[in-house]
């Protein structure tokens, strides 16, 4: 990453791509300076110098799942000792850590239906009084805003019309990574065969019905499991069509595939520190300019380099729980991450789970019963009011630091 603007990173940026409607062949082939100078520029007209984290906690409410895709170190067959759905009294215990540590939000992750395909997650999820993991999630939200003053997001895969609409009055954002256009790669052999949630059309669809209701939208690619540079670029292309019809996609998540060794990919190469750029640059440009680019920094020991590819946010951080998802890899110090954004010109900020354009809306994106606790929590720009940015200090309230200027958003 160039820390100093006299660098070459920041001397006078080179041509823009010099076609209207580059193709993804197009794309592939540009000089990544131009690329990422492009979508340095889109990114600092729309967001400034802040770069955004959300500081929260996570809570993998069931690790199995009905779909076994290659590369996921996170599913446990319903058989294996450590396959389980977290007690009432679990979620609690976390999201009261995540609470006095100045966490503002509480990110449910899990599998995707187990119920459906194993008769144990039906069994166990029956013990507990539920037919349907949706069911419980959604009450797992209530308790959280009944018992703490975290703002629930979930990440529970594709979506029915009637799940979204139970759980969107205790959720404040949703999401689910798209992933993947590539059909090719639910065939026999590839990392999302006898995946049904991984069929590219369902999961376009639940971006779909959660824009016809109206719900702040995380999503996101996963680089390097088998899709070609082509497939990325007609991703990317969906999701902004998706978000041109309803506005509902605040982020997108650039995410590059990890080898672990307990997994079917265990062998498969990793993508390049430049191909991450090119494809970071790459949302940057083709996505509408206010949708959020998030890369996650516990990813690469290099992800400063990510700024200079155009995002403005780094996602989740915890000060509490691992990455379950990737266990091996520590999230980065938010003090360390801080110093280092400055250095580069950024200045980090704390963010809620929904993006401050949202707020502006009004009630259209903020269900009713989450308007109150929202607001409290939200500065005059959006972002988080009280800001923790530092690993054990005191929370800093922000609301008359900067106006509305902090964030373009
Ligand atoms: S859908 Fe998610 S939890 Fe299920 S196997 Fe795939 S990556 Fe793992």
């Amino acid at each position: 990453m160039q820390t100093d603007k006299t660098s070459p990173a920041f001397a006078v940026a080179p041509a823009a791509l010099a076609l209207s409607n580059p193709s993804a062949a197009d794309f592939a082939s540009a000089d990544l300076d131009i690329l990422k100078a492009q979508a340095r520029d889109i990114r600092d007209t729309q967001w400034g110098h802040v770069v955004t984290y959300s500081r929260k906690v996570f809570a993998p409410l069931t690790n199995m799942c009905r779909d076994t895709c290659s590369y996921c170190t996170f599913v446990k067959h319903p058989d294996d000792p450590a396959a389980n759905i977290m007690s009432p009294e679990q979620v609690l215990a976390i999201a009261k850590k995540g609470e006095a540590q100045g966490c503002k939000e509480l990110l449910f992750s899990l599998g995707e239906k187990p119920e459906l395909r194993y008769d144990k997650a039906k069994a166990a999820l029956a013990m507990i009084g539920y037919q349907r993991m949706t069911d419980y999630l959604a009450d797992m939200c209530a308790l959280v805003l009944k018992e703490t003053s975290l703002l629930p997001h979930v990440n529970a895969g594709t979506l029915a019309d009637d799940e979204i609409e139970i759980l969107r009055p205790v959720a404040a954002s949703m999401g689910m990574m798209l992933e993947t256009v590539s059909r090719r790669l639910t065939q026999k052999g590839g990392p999302h065969y006898a995946c049904p949630d991984k069929t590219p059309v369902q999961r376009l669809r639940t971006l779909e019905r959660a824009g016809q209701r109206k719900v702040p939208f995380t999503t996101g690619l996963l680089i390097g499991i088998g899709e070609t540079f082509a497939e990325r670029v007609e991703a990317l292309h969906a999701i902004n069509e998706c978000h041109s019809r309803h506005g509902h996609i605040q982020e997108v998540i650039i995410q590059n595939f990890q080898r672990k060794p307990d997994i079917v990919m265990a062998n498969a190469p990793e993508p390049s520190l430049d191909d991450m750029m090119r494809t970071i640059a790459v949302a940057r440009i083709i996505l509408a300019p206010e949708i959020s680019i998030q890369a996650p920094p516990n990813l690469s020991a290099r992800h400063l380099a990510y700024l200079d590819a155009g995002i403005n946010d780094w996602g989740g951080i915890s000060p509490v729980t691992i990455d379950f998802i990737n266990p091996q890899h520590e999230w980065p110090e938010i003090a360390n991450l801080a110093n280092s954004c400055r250095l580069a010109g950024y200045e980090l900020q704390e963010r809620l789970t929904i993006y401050p354009r949202y707020l502006r809306d009004g009630e259209a994106f903020v269900s009713p019963q989450l308007q109150a606790r929202i607001n409290n929590m939200a500065g005059s720009n959006g972002l988080a009011r009280n800001q923790h940015l530092l690993a054990g200090s005191q929370e800093r309230t922000i609301e008359q630091n900067f106006g509305s200027g902090g964030c373009h958003s």
